[in-house]
């Protein structure tokens, strides 16, 4: 008999998780009495740093003082401070331990990515949400100590700042930090892919190996995951490319040349043995035309899918259900560069019932209510009221706001979430949408004035060619892998002796691309997990034919405006059945790690 305490959430599967789960629950029943402890313990760790006594918090610590003075702010009224640091101002800005380096977030400002400044014990408080990630789960998936996950895991680029910061993504930050290069084993956490193939920069090489990891262990393999659904469609379609290479390594345990990092091979040179037995396998798998439930076919005690398929991802679901043969997926974490949220206490729920605990001990949190049909503009002079954490109510939507250890105060997040519920005296929430996003299919975000910024320059190159764009609109075609962005427009050519040819609306697309966002851009030419930008002629009059059919649908013929995205899969036919033409970008648009000088 253990002596384990069952917790609140169910039967800890070891000593371990009874500590987390322990943790999860004193931390849900003392929500409020936790935020303010984490807000005091923020404000009087950086009372001296420039921006709290810029508006001079005075070394207070309460809440009262902290909302009637601090502002509430986006990334755009905090940029020029963050400037001074990637530019090298070591002063105490935003907080008064030194910045270790930047973050580079996937939501953009001007075309860039955001830069958020982190300090070091950052990664401590991130790692103890990992932590508590695996116990929750061994509550619903017993077992999972008897094999291993196979987790398609990717670093990305890096950069300097002009002082020398690094800059770079969140995970590639916490992959390469000892947090996760020298964790302790775990019985329950034990992974295919040896950490040398995820810490290589080149996307093919690293999933490559990943894969051949995965193939060869696949009888082990109990969870099957990426960071976002995205991530695993994109190693199924790899697989599609590449599984006759894949499969002839197996067979004479001789690794592909193309994978010529040295420590990948050398750790490969370990896992890789003649196995003609796999090779067939794969081989009698892949070679037809159904891929139909091809992940539990090759990994046949797959258990669950660790995926995120809330909010923008939730567009891949029929995919992956496609593949897996309809497996349950786990969404267990709630989280930004800004500062990880919460978790999933629930995590083989139904996607549409995914909701995130938000772990008061992350951050001190605010909500501002949320009206779609009104949005808050936020002055100095109208202050809105926002709502502590353990205030807000079920069933109303709110915007994020965050307060860090890092030095962010009162930061909006960008985040729309409803609450469902409680666990104890914390709210759950479930993600509904980030604000102003219409078009994603990996971590790009791309917002409406981007889109109209793209298009003004596709159409500039229509106006020599006496052609203008009389409307658009657009859509994430996901059906493809990788998935891309549609354009429907529809053209008005005065001069039909000069009408724009195949090659120059294709050039649109390619100039439409090269006005999008860097994130969009590094999907597109470094993870390749965005495909050509597609744009769709559609016959004349059927932006008219939208609206009537929205104005049949209720819409006020007064208000009606073109959507600037559609997803609804009538006014997708529609729009398809009136299709003339359709052009894809023929190239790459330009992208490097580094900031695009203008
Ligand atoms: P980034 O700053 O690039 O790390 O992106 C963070 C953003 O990704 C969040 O603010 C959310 O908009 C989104 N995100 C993170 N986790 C989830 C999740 N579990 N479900 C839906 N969206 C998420």
């Amino acid at each position: 008999m253990h002596s384990r305490v069952t917790s609140h959430l169910g039967i800890p599967a070891c000593e371990k998780d009874a500590k987390a789960l322990q943790f999860i629950e004193e931390m849900t029943r003392n929500v409020d009495s936790v935020q303010e402890k984490v807000l005091a313990e923020i404000l009087s760790q950086n009372a001296n740093t420039e921006y709290l006594q810029r508006f001079k918090v005075g070394g207070a610590t309460d809440r009262d003082t902290f909302k009637s003075k601090v502002p509430v702010v986006t990334y755009e009224e905090i940029q020029p401070d963050i400037q001074r640091i990637a530019n090298g101002d070591r002063s105490p800005i935003f907080s008064s331990h030194p910045i270790s380096e930047f973050l580079t977030s996937s939501g953009t400002s001007a075309g860039e990515r955001k830069l958020m400044p982190t300090i070091q014990e950052e990664l401590d408080r991130r790692q103890l949400l990992y932590s508590l990630l695996m116990p929750v789960m061994n509550l619903y998936v017993p077992g999972l100590d008897k094999g291993k996950g196979l987790y398609f895991l990717f670093i990305k680029a890096e950069t300097k700042t002009p002082s020398g910061l690094l800059a770079r993504p969140v995970l590639t930050s916490y992959y390469k930090s000892d947090h996760f290069k020298t964790r302790p084993y775990d019985p329950y956490n034990v992974y295919t892919s040896p950490n040398e193939t995820v810490l290589c920069v080149d996307s093919f090489q690293s999933m490559y190996s990943q894969m051949l990891c995965g193939l060869l262990m696949r009888e082990q393999v109990l969870r099957l995951g990426a960071v976002f659904a995205s991530g695993l469609l994109r190693a199924i379609h790899f697989l599609q490319l590449n599984w006759q290479q894949l499969a002839k390594d197996i067979a004479t345990g001789i690794l592909n040349p193309r994978v010529s990092d040295p420590s990948i091979r050398e750790c490969m040179s370990k896992i890789l043995k003649p196995n003609p037995e796999i090779a067939e396998f794969i081989i009698k798998e892949c070679e037809g035309q159904n891929w139909e439930g091809i992940i539990t076919r090759i990994w046949p005690n797959t258990k669950y899918l660790d995926v995120i398929v809330t909010g923008a991802m939730a567009q891949y679901i029929p995919t992956l259900d496609y593949y897996s043969g309809g497996l349950p997926k786990a969404c267990t974490m709630y989280a930004s560069s800004e500062c990880y949220f919460g978790l999933n206490l629930n995590p083989m729920c139904k996607p549409s019932e995914v909701c995130y605990t938000i772990m008061p001990n992350m951050c001190y949190f605010e909500f501002i209510v949320h009206d779609p049909t009104n949005p808050a503009t936020i002055s100095r002079d109208s202050p809105p009221c926002l709502v502590d954490l353990a205030d807000v109510e079920v069933g109303k939507e709110y915007e994020l706001v965050i307060t860090t250890y890092t030095g962010l105060c009162r930061y909006r997040v960008g985040d729309i979430l409803l609450v469902t519920g409680f666990h104890n005296s914390a709210p759950q929430f479930k993600f509904i949408r980030r604000k102003n996003v219409l078009l994603s299919i990996d971590s790009d975000k791309t917002d409406e004035a981007e889109l109209q910024n793209a298009v003004e320059n596709a159409a500039a190159i229509l106006q020599s060619y006496d052609t203008s764009v009389v409307e658009y609109t657009s859509y994430a075609d996901t059906k493809t892998i990788p998935g891309h962005y549609v354009i429907y427009c529809e053209l008005l050519i005065k001069d039909p002796t000069n009408s724009p040819s195949h090659e120059v609306l294709s050039q649109c697309c390619l100039a439409m691309e090269e006005s999008l966002n860097s994130v969009y851009r590094q999907c597109r030419v470094a993870d390749n997990s965005i495909g050509p930008l597609e744009i769709r002629v559609v016959e004349k009059g059927t932006f008219e034919e939208l609206m009537d059919y929205a104005i049949s649908r209720g819409a006020s013929i007064n208000q009606y405006k073109a959507p600037r995205c559609v997803n609804f899969t009538p006014i997708v036919e529609l729009l398809d059945s009136r299709v003339i033409s359709a052009h894809f970008s023929p190239a790459a648009p330009h992208w490097t790690p580094e900031k695009r000088r203008v």
